[in-house]
This record gives structure tokens, sequence and C-alpha cells, in this order.
């Protein structure tokens, strides 16, 4: 079995030679890793400072960033937004390889970040529900595949709670988010989604890759709350600064 491993591995690495997802760095055929040691250990937890409703680390300390606070702070749908790792040039290669490129077997890796953060945050021990962001029909078309969901999915069966893919519509083809300034981001999310169950009384958490200003999130949790969701909490897999 072990001579299997190896020639398994050997053949492997001469198909498809590895290399580090974060500085392309050629990779040896045993290890297990998809980043390098250097661009492993620069990956990082937000935190300890945080902002305690959308998670983005507050260098200076404090209970709430600006945004989410005062008046502000109750018109929220997403009552608490969390991230597993913060978005470094690392966690950026990683999440564009696993979104983009197709390299769909990092999900391992990732799906273990995201345990962990769902581990630190007792809210989370309420949830009845997990969901990703969806993406349109053409765009998941396109791609083959929706990154967030099977992050979700791998959550949810780690975690025995029920996972429903199909809850939230994208009704909308949106444009992508990461172009945009936040008031345009909002824009391009307003009701772009839909529920599609009934959510009445439940907890859910929504489940995305990147979070950079929530808008997204809050859309997804506005269609949610419209539909008698109890409360809306987020994990995303990584959090801009
Ligand atoms: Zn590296
Ligand atoms: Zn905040």
């Amino acid at each position: 079995m072990k001579i299997l491993n190896f020639i398994k591995d050997h053949a492997l690495n001469i198909l498809l030679p590895r290399v580090c997802h974060g500085c392309e760095r050629d990779l040896p055929a045993s290890y297990k890793l998809p980043l390098c040691g250097d661009c492993n250990a620069a990956l990082r937890e937000p935190g300890p400072l945080i902002c305690g409703r959308c998670g983005v680390t507050l260098p200076d300390g404090g209970n709430r960033c600006y945004s989410c606070r005062g008046v502000k702070a109750a018109g929220f749908k997403c009552s608490l937004i969390r991230s597993a790792l913060v978005f470094t040039p690392e966690a950026r290669s990683l999440v564009h390889n696993f979104k983009y490129g197709g390299h769909v077997y990092l999900q391992k890796f990732l799906a273990e970040k995201m345990r962990a953060a769902f581990d630190k945050t007792t809210e989370f021990k309420t949830v009845e529900i997990i969901c990703p962001v969806p993406l349109h029909s053409f765009k998941q078309r396109r791609r083959g595949y929706n990154q967030s969901a099977l992050l979700a999915q791998n959550l949810a069966e780690n975690k025995n709670i029920f996972y429903d893919e199909k809850l939230l519509l994208r009704k909308k083809n949106t444009s992508a988010q990461a172009k945009l300034k936040k008031a345009e981001r909002i824009k391009n999310v307003e009701n772009a989604f839909e529920c599609r169950a009934d959510v009445k009384g439940k907890i859910i958490l929504l489940v995305d890759d990147v979070c950079t200003t929530g808008s997204t999130l809050e859309a997804c949790a506005a269609a949610l709350k419209a539909a008698k969701a109890k409360k809306v909490y987020a994990l995303t897999l990584a959090r801009e600064e």
C-alpha cells in the first residue's frame, strides 16, 4: 500500500507538478499542504480585536466598528459575521485558485479553516440551517460549481446541520462586487436574492467565500428575514481588513 501511495504521489507530481498556491514555489511530492511553509505561516485569523457584529479587525479595539454602531446597528438583517482568515495575499491566492482555477480539491484544506472559525463562535451553536450565497445560474453553469456551496456543504455535513443549497435564489446576474465602491455594492445586490423555502422562526447561517463590505450577506439576510427567519448569521472564508 505504501508503494502504491508512493507511485501515486510521484505519478501525480510528474503529471501535475505541485506548486505552492501562494508563491508558486515547487513543493515536494509528499508534501500535503497547498501552501509552502512560509505562505502557510502567513495565514492568520482576524482579531483578536474585531467588531462584535461584522467581524472587521479593529486595530484600536472597541466593541463595534464605525458602520455597526448606534442607530445603524438596529437596521442590519445579518446580525453576526465571522471569517476564518484575513484576506492576506496568501489567502487571496487560495481563494482565487479555488474559485476560478478549478482547484476544487482545495476545499478540504479550506473547510478545516471554516470549521475552526465555526467552533470559536458561540452563537453558531444554535444554527438550524446552513445555506451558501448562491451564484446566478449563468455564472454557476459557466464555472461548473459554486465555491461557497462546497464550503457550506462540507461544514453542514461535519456539524450535522441541515443544509439547503437552494434556499436562496439569485434573481439578478449582478456585476462583480470587487470592482465597485461601497454604495454601488449595496445597490448592485439590492433585491438580488429570493428565499425559496419556509424559514419562519429558523436560525440560519449563510456561507460565502469573501466578505468585503458585507453588502452581499446583508442582501441575502434581507431576503431570509423577509421570509420571517428568526436570525441570520454569516461565516466567510476570508475577510478584507
Ligand atoms: Zn509559498
Ligand atoms: Zn462592524
